[in-house]
């Protein structure tokens, strides 16, 4: 499939990422037992999640020699694809769009002898090594594992939200909110994400206005207050977003009252969904540890409390969300691995001195 949301020829580089920009979310297991589907792929390591930082990681575990695996799921280049114009990716002054991106990310991975898979993980088994991991139907077996499994925003679901995504519509102000200088902008959400993304906006836009569904905040008190003797700040409480507005670009919002369903129409150049964020984690439920929301947890460095089980990007981070820190922490999880297959003796010391050698420094 090659369109703009999936995938694509862009900048001299044709990348056909297959696959949906469907839902990212895989089904729960309950317990998790082994299934023979036929004959195991076996690999050192299988990375799970094709966004910047599986991409990354997959980069790095090619370059040492590792020829990763990378399980792709439902949306190969993750988050990216879902946007436009990227303009905080160091190494690019004019901007590139989210899907040129990652095509380029992934031609990377697979110029080291990344192998792409686009297919979601929907069982593993960490019990033992090599660990197991099932998508698509068949089985893979590997020395060592790297989650990265992202995190989706989550949408209003509406059509015309999903049509102007990138033309107006977005789900990070830290990543879009500069294309909105001296402009108007709404916020949907009311609670704490929704609360700061509003009052980062006040950096750039004319006038925020937060669309609320109830007759208060749930976010914290002290954020509450910063926003609501904001000037540039404004409330439309019990509203909720009927339809985004526009043909190509979003000119206004059609409002619904949540108490009597009359309904207005407010003119906005852009919209910020800001009504949360779901790790794509079921699928290790009971096998890693998790916080509250599901965000999978560290031990230390990148290692999961699972030996040869490791995690980067946004599937542990809900503070920075970029595709800059995911990719480094793709490259740390690459690095943690790579010395832990080392020491348990998965890559002989002839292999490190091939590898080494091949290195510019
Ligand atoms: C609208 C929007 C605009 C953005 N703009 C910017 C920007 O301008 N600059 C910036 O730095 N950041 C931006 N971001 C944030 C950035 O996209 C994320 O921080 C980044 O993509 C996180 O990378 P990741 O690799 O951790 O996860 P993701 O990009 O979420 O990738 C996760 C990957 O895991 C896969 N996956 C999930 N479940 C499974 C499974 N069960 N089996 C196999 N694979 C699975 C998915 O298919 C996907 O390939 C934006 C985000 C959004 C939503």
């Amino acid at each position: 499939m090659t369109d703009t949301t999936t995938g694509g020829a862009f900048g001299g580089l044709t990348i056909d990422f297959g696959g949906t920009a469907a839902d990212t979310e895989a089904a729960p297991v309950e317990a998790p037992e082994a299934v023979a589907t036929g004959d195991p792929v076996t690999a050192r390591i299988v990375i799970v999640g094709a966004g910047p930082a599986g991409l990354t990681s997959a980069i790095y575990a090619g370059r040492a020699g590792l020829d990763p695996i990378v399980l792709g799921g439902h949306e190969p280049g993750g988050q990216l694809m879902l946007t436009s114009e990227v303009e905080n990716y160091p190494g690019f002054p004019e901007g590139i769009l989210g899907p040129e991106l990652m095509a380029r990310f992934r031609a990377q991975a697979e110029r080291f002898g990344g192998r792409m898979i686009d297919e979601a993980v929907d069982r593993i088994d960490l019990s033992t090594r090599p660990f197991r991991l099932w998508a698509g139907g068949l089985e893979y077996r590997a020395d060592a594992v790297i989650v990265a499994t992202g995190a989706s925003a989550i949408w209003l679901g509406l059509e015309s939200e999903e049509r102007l995504r990138g033309r107006g519509v977005s789900a990070c102000a830290t990543c879009d909110g500069f294309f909105f200088r001296d402009r108007d902008v709404a916020v949907v959400g009311g609670g704490d994400t929704a609360l700061e993304e509003a009052l980062y906006l006040t950096r750039f836009a004319r006038n925020v206005r937060m669309i609320v569904r109830r007759d208060a905040f749930r976010g914290s008190r002290i954020l509450q207050e910063r926003a609501l003797s904001d000037p540039r700040i404004s409330v439309e409480w019990e509203a909720q977003v009927a339809e985004v507005l526009g043909e190509t670009k979003v000119e206004a919002l059609r409002l619904r009252d949540s108490r009597t369903a009359e309904e207005r129409t407010v003119a906005v150049d852009g919209v910020f969904v800001a009504i949360g964020h779901r790790p794509n984690t079921d699928v290790f439920r009971g096998w890693l540890d998790m916080d509250e929301k599901g965000y999978l947890v560290p031990d230390t460095t990148t290692a999961s409390r699972i030996p040869g089980v490791f995690i980067a990007g946004d599937v542990d981070d809900h503070r920075y969300r970029q595709a800059i820190t995911a990719a480094g922490e793709g490259c740390r999880a690459a690095i943690d691995a790579e010395r832990w297959l080392e020491e348990q003796g998965v890559l002989t010391a002839d292999e490190v001195a091939e590898v080494a050698s091949s290195m510019p420094w």
